[in-house]
C-alpha cells in the first residue's frame, strides 16, 4: 500500500484529567489514510503483500454490512488490481455507504444468510469455499490473521518515537488490534488495555493468545475488559450517546458509538474509580472507522443534526 508517513498524536484535555493528574493523548490512527482507516490500514499492510500476482487469482473476505473491513479491502485491492469477493452477513442485497463504496471499488459482494455466515471459520465452509473461488486468498473477518499482528505490532514504537506512555487503550473486535499491541509492547514495558465492544467476549482473550506467542502474551502486562459492551456490538444506551457526545463537544475529537465511543466511555469510569495513579500517561488508539457513522445515520441509530459525520470522497 502507498507509503503513509506516521499519525498524529495529540493530547486531550478534561477537567477530569486534571482531577486525576493523568495525561491524556490519543493516536490518530483515524487520519492514517484518507479512505483505509485505522487499524485496517495496519492490518491489511502485510497480508496484502502476500499476494501473489502469478499464483493468486484474488482475494476474499468476511464482514457485516457496515464493515470497516470490507469497505477498507474493497479500496486496498481495488488501488492495487487485485479481484476481490467479500461475503457478507445477513440481509441479502443490502445497500448502504459502506457496501456502495465497496461495489464502486469493483468489490463482488455475496450475501450470506447469519447461519452460513456463523460457519466461516469452520474447515468444512472453508473447504467449500476453496472450491468456488479457486486461487482465492482468505482473509478471516476483520483482517485477523498472524501477519496482522505484525502490522499493527509497528504502531508502538511510532508512538514512543513521538510521545512517551504508560498504558494503551484500544477498542477490541475480533482480536487482532489488540494482540499487535501486545506484540509490539514486549521490548517496552508497557500496560495494554483492551475494551471489548461485544457481548460474552471473554472467549477473545483466548483468540487474542493464539495470535501472539505465549512468551508474548504472559511478559506483557495486558487485559480485555468485557463489562464495556454497552448491550452488545452496535448497540449503545441513549445515555451512552450523550456522554459521547459530551466527550466529543469537550475535546473535539470525532468518534463514533462502535469501537471508540466505547473505549471512551470504558476509559472515562477507570479515570472514576480512581484506576489511573496520578502522574499516570495514558495513548488512546484511534483506531479510525468514521466510515460506519453514514451506515448509523441512515439506519436512525444516531441523528446527523448532532453527531457529526465526516465527509468522505469516494475515489
Ligand atoms: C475492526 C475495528 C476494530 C476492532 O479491531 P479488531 O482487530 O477486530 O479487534 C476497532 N476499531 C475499529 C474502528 C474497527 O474498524
Amino acid at each position: 500500500m502507498t507509503f503513509c508517513s506516521h499519525s498524529p498524536i495529540q493530547q486531550i484535555q478534561l477537567p477530569l484529567f486534571k482531577k486525576h493528574n493523568v495525561s491524556v493523548f490519543v493516536k490518530r490512527d483515524d487520519l492514517i489514510h484518507p479512505i483505509i482507516s485505522g487499524n485496517k490500514w495496519r492490518k491489511l499492510k502485510y497480508q496484502l503483500n502476500d499476494f501473489n500476482r502469478n499464483t493468486d487469482q484474488g482475494i476474499l473476505s468476511f464482514g457485516g454490512c457496515f464493515s470497516n473491513h470490507i469497505h477498507a479491502l474493497a479500496y486496498a485491492t481495488h488501488q492495487q488490481n487485485i479481484p476481490c469477493v467479500g461475503l457478507i452477513r445477513g440481509e441479502a442485497n443490502a445497500q448502504n455507504f459502506t457496501l456502495n463504496c465497496a461495489e464502486k471499488w469493483q468489490m463482488k459482494l455475496k450475501f450470506l444468510t447469519r447461519t452460513e455466515y456463523r460457519k466461516r471459520s469452520s474447515s468444512e465452509f472453508l473447504q467449500q469455499i476453496k472450491a468456488n473461488y479457486p486461487g482465492y486468498l482468505i482473509i478471516p473477518e476483520g483482517g485477523s490473521a498472524a501477519k496482522a499482528v505484525l502490522g499493527v505490532s509497528e504502531v508502538i514504537p511510532e508512538i514512543i518515537q513521538q510521545q512517551d506512555f504508560d498504558t494503551i487503550i484500544t477498542p477490541v473486535g475480533s482480536g487482532g488490534t489488540i494482540a499487535g499491541l501486545i506484540n509490539g509492547c514486549l521490548p517496552f514495558n508497557k500496560q495494554v488495555i483492551g475494551v471489548a465492544v461485544l457481548k460474552n467476549a471473554s472467549y477473545l482473550k483466548q483468540d487474542i493468545e493464539n495470535l501472539v506467542s505465549s512468551q508474548v502474551s504472559n511478559t506483557v502486562q495486558w487485559q480485555l475488559l468485557t463489562q464495556y459492551h454497552g448491550g452488545g456490538y452496535a448497540k449503545f444506551s441513549q445515555q451512552d450517546c450523550q456522554q459521547m457526545l459530551e466527550f466529543m463537544a469537550e475535546t473535539n475529537l470525532p468518534i463514533e458509538p462502535i469501537y471508540s465511543g466505547k473505549m471512551i466511555l470504558a476509559f472515562l469510569d477507570l479515570l472514576r474509580q480512581g484506576y489511573f495513579h496520578s502522574g499516570h500517561k495514558i495513548m488512546l488508539l484511534h483506531t479510525g472507522g468514521l466510515q460506519g457513522l453514514h451506515g448509523m445515520v441512515a439506519r436512525g441509530l444516531i441523528n446527523s443534526d448532532h453527531w457529526p459525520v465526516p465527509k468522505f470522497e469516494v475515489q
